[in-house]
């Protein structure tokens, strides 16, 4: 579903991603792993095409991501196109980032009625069956001030799902939450990842994403230090960077 090639970003003098290579097959979980400022999040931003690369190019679906090829050149989308693509991917953030004055059904339907233009009984239904799933049946008519923060993340989720999004991005969605409320929020992910969906997730979670990865990516200043399955990357790292951060992490 995902390829990134050779994507470099720099902010100013500061390079923060060099040539990553990333691919993601349909119905697998990445996990994303590395030190504060490597570039996990730039990595993120640029396959919904937050963040433009200076080099490199983001594939999602076979499709370009923010660009077009005409006449043997790059030309950016235009924002609508940009708003298109999008909008078949799903980003969680650390931060939940729902709106305030709007109840939580009103957080979930939002985006496939105003954006994709769907039908409003079937998204509210729809809405509905995506709050079940994440455990919040009963909290639809509440207000994102009235829930925990493990409960407004999975609000979130919830949000993310309604555009039933090819592809799911995750960036620390645990890492604001209080150590009680992480248990929670990572269940619903992998029951996700149970049902098959494709998703790239930033965490520090060790212990989930053994059970939830299939492949996991350590990125140490902006460049791929090393990518493998769980129990290679995990338990037997190449690589002593990565087996000085997770000594640290751990
Ligand atoms: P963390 O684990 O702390 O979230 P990260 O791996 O997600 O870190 P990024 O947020 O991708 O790291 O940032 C990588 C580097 O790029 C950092 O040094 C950061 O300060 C810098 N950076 C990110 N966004 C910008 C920006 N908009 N302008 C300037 N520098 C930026
Ligand atoms: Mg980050």
């Amino acid at each position: 579903v995902v390829q990134v090639r050779g994507a470099s970003k720099s902010f100013g003098a500061h390079q923060v991603l060099h040539e990553v290579d990333l691919d993601v097959a349909r119905g697998t979980v990445t996990v994303v792993l590395g030190p504060s400022g490597s570039g996990k999040s730039t990595l993120l931003r640029a396959v919904n095409h937050l963040e433009k690369l200076d080099a490199g190019y983001v594939r999602v679906d076979g499709e370009l991501v923010g660009v077009r090829v005409a006449h043997g050149r790059l030309h950016e989308l235009s924002e609508r196109a940009i708003l298109r693509q999008r909008a078949r991917i799903g980003f969680v953030f650390q931060g939940f980032n729902l709106f305030p004055h709007l109840s939580v059904l009103g957080n979930v339907v939002e985006a496939p009625v105003a954006a994709l233009g769907r039908d409003k009984a079937e998204v509210h239904a729809e809405a509905r069956a995506l709050l079940a799933r994440v455990g919040l049946a009963d909290k639809a008519d509440a207000y994102p001030r009235q829930l925990s923060g493990g409960q407004q993340q999975r609000v979130a989720i919830a949000r993310a799902l309604a555009l039933r999004p090819q592809l799911i991005l995750f960036d620390e969605p645990t890492s604001a939450l209080d150590p009680e409320l992480v248990g929670e929020v990572l269940a619903v992910i992998k029951d996700l990842a149970a049902a098959g969906a494709t998703m790239i997730i930033v965490t520090h979670e060790i212990g989930f994403a053994r059970e939830v990865a299939d492949t996991v990516v350590f990125l140490d200043a902006g460049r791929v230090v090393e990518q493998g399955p769980p129990d290679e990357v995990l338990d037997h790292p190449q690589h002593p960077r990565t087996a000085a951060f997770l000594s640290r992490v751990r």
